[in-house]
């Protein structure tokens, strides 16, 4: 049995997996925001709770952020309550276990390549396109993790290819201008739309008034999916994966499947592009599923 665990900024999931990934056990509770000790108090309630219903198990986490290979503290998490922390050790200590944790969107990847749409794809790469913009390689079912522990981080590099007007672009909250994430985030979508409308609204409403015919909107959109052609053109040239897999609120629009794979091809340095995209087939789920598939099946098997 698995174990995964998606500590999220505002609710912190637990789900059991059994060997086939079939769930066996689903629990949600409000993250306790800002407090350290109650987060790992929550956590190992949660795994107490999973193991009353399915046994021994073994225990992953997802984060919004990663574990410095160099210091073993959270890095990077935008829940910063977490950072500075040693995490990995304070939940190991109390769970009397070795506990695995990854970024948040290592285990969206992981998920949707292990049982998810991409299952069986020999490279995969994951992206998060929400509130922020994350993404993942895995490639022979594994996350490239890296050395510095950010492989796959693709939301702060530039926007290539810019068009006029996207450079420098907008700031960010890493201290830079025009990363990638603030133009293919919920927010980016909107804050572009209202610079080119006046109209302050969010992601799902610019895409459902596309949808219903209204042109602004409809530009809005075809901006947006020039720029995630673009941006993925980029990653496609270095990785070279087979599929790449949306989750995240954007994820739910129809139109980007067909359209963006269309674009891209002008970017993309071969005669032919046979990458596929697709939606995520676990969505919000993929995150909590992933934890639990940090654990290996010779893994699983060794502890036993
Ligand atoms: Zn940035």
């Amino acid at each position: 049995m698995r174990i995964g665990i998606d500590l999220g900024g505002t609710k912190t999931e637990a789900i059991a997996l059994d060997p086939a990934g079939v769930e066996r056990f689903r629990g949600r509770i409000p993250t306790p925001r800002g407090d350290y000790l109650a987060t790992l108090e929550a956590i190992v309630g949660l795994v107490r709770e999973a193991e009353r219903v399915v046994g021994p198990a073994s225990v992953g986490v997802g984060i919004p952020g990663t574990v410095s290979p160099a210091t073993g503290l959270v890095k990077n998490a935008n829940s910063t309550w977490l950072n500075g922390r040693p995490l990995r050790e304070d939940l190991a200590d109390r769970l009397q276990r070795e506990v695995r944790i990854a970024n948040d969107a290592n285990c969206f990847a992981l998920s949707e390549a292990v049982d998810g749409a991409a299952a069986g794809q020999p490279i995969v790469f994951g992206v998060i396109v929400g509130t922020g913009t994350g993404g993942a390689v895995v490639a022979n079912g594994q996350v490239l993790i890296g050395t510095n522990a950010i492989g796959g981080e693709w939301g702060h590099n530039p926007m290539p290819w810019p068009e006029p007007g996207e450079w420098p672009g907008p700031p960010c909250y890493c201290g830079r201008t025009g990363c990638i994430e603030t133009f293919l985030s919920g927010p980016g979508l909107s804050r572009d739309h209202q610079a080119a409308t006046g109209d302050a609204i969010d992601a799902s409403l610019i895409a459902a008034r596309a949808a219903a015919g209204d042109a602004a909107a409809g530009a809005s959109m075809a901006r947006y999916e020039g720029r995630l052609a673009r941006a993925l053109s980029s990653v496609i040239n270095v990785v070279d994966p087979h599929v790449v897999v949306l989750g995240g609120g954007l994820s739910n629009i129809d139109r980007l499947y067909e359209r963006v794979p269309r674009l891209w091809g002008r970017f993309v340095f071969s005669d032919h592009v046979a990458t596929t995209l697709l939606r995520a087939k676990y969505g919000d789920s993929s995150g909590v599923r992933g934890a639990a598939w940090l654990w290996g099946d010779q893994e699983i098997g060794d502890r036993r």
